[in-house]
């Protein structure tokens, strides 16, 4: 297939919060910022039902909403949004140098700067009552959805920093929370093994698995199986937890970026700058702590701070275009 070039300033991808921040920014600076949406436009958050802490809505608002207003905003200031997925990269190493990037594997961004917010997918179990579920009471997010179940009882699995993160926030706000771990150990950190251990109001379980999420329309209880003895028991619950770990959206950039040997891409001190000049990163693709649309809006805006005074500094009168 003939390939067709195209040169643009800032190349956006991804379109979560951290893009299109990143995008609000950048249009403002006047860098006529491209974004490519990825394969879930409008990323994680439309996957949610109500937002209620970002700041700015007191009544809460619509995951999917936000996005679509978000998209507007960034959409107003000259931001070309399109639907498209980056499926190969070649990052220059040279300062002002030019990136190559290809969108569904046929068409070709050259770009003077690139700003990466591809996000990262949280991990599911993909049992079918899991997946059934999903949005009726199964979430991977407790910092967001916990507040629904409040007084309630509710079940979390993992055993990781996540998992027991998670956990102790549910304890605060959940009557119970049951807390399923597939070893005989948790992998969290001790601090965290220790908080979790001191709440009375969460119940462990260890060398314990799903066997399935009870309910049709919602979640109405939990079937466990303890993987050591075959026996099965069941609670009810309203709300399922998935904290396994996510993935990083970065496998396309893998020889090209450093990354942890998690795959999130570092950033360098208190920046988004990656070890290439000019291709910088925000959201949840370089961060696996906070991962809050709120912080990776704060990143995004980062990104374009950093990306314009990046091209200011390599910018030389035939240059600019
Ligand atoms: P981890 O990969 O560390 O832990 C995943 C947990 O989920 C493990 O206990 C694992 O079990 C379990 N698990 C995986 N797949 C399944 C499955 N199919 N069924 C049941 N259990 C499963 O992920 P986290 O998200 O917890 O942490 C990622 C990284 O982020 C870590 O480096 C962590 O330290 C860091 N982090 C740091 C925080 C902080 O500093 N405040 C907060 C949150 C995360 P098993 O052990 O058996 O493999």
């Amino acid at each position: 297939m003939a390939e067709q070039i195209e040169r643009v300033k800032t190349l956006i991808l991804g379109s979560g919060p951290a893009g299109y921040t990143a995008a609000i920014y950048a249009a403002r600076a006047d860098l006529k910022p491209v974004m490519y949406t990825g394969m879930e436009p409008g990323g994680q958050l439309t996957t949610t039902t109500e937002v209620e802490n970002f700041p700015g809505y007191p009544e809460g608002i619509d995951g999917p909403t936000m996005m679509v207003q978000l998209q507007q905003q960034a959409e107003r200031f000259g931001t070309e949004v399109r639907l498209g997925m980056a499926t190969a990269v070649e990052f220059s190493d040279q300062p002002g140098g030019i990136h190559r990037v290809t969108i569904d594997n046929n068409k070709v961004i050259e770009a003077r700067t690139v700003i990466i917010s591809t996000g990262a997918s949280a991990k599911y179990l993909n049992i079918p009552s899991e997946q059934r579920l999903r949005g009726g009471g199964v979430s991977a997010c407790a910092v967001c959805d916990g507040f629904f179940y409040k007084g309630q009882d509710v079940a979390i699995v993992g055993g990781g920093d996540t998992a027991a993160e998670e956990a102790s926030y549910l304890a605060n706000i959940c009557n119970k929370v049951t807390m399923l771990v597939r070893k005989d150990q948790m992998r969290a950190s001790k601090a965290m093994q220790h908080r979790v251990m001191n709440l009375p109001n969460i119940d462990i379980r260890f060398n314990t698995e799903v066997d399935e999420i009870l309910g049709d329309q919602v979640v109405e209880g939990l079937r466990m199986v303890n993987n050591q003895t075959g026996e099965k028991e069941e609670i009810p619950i309203t709300g399922f937890f998935v904290a396994i770990g996510h993935k990083p959206n970065t496998d396309i950039f893998r020889g090209q970026l450093d990354m942890d040997d998690t795959g999130y891409l570092i950033t360098q001190g208190k920046t988004t700058k990656t070890n290439k000049p000019g291709v910088f990163a925000s959201g949840d693709v370089q961060d696996k702590v906070y991962r809050q649309a709120v912080t990776a809006a704060g990143t995004g805006c980062m990104a374009a701070l950093d990306a314009e005074r990046y091209l200011a500094t390599v910018e030389t009168p035939e240059t600019v275009s």
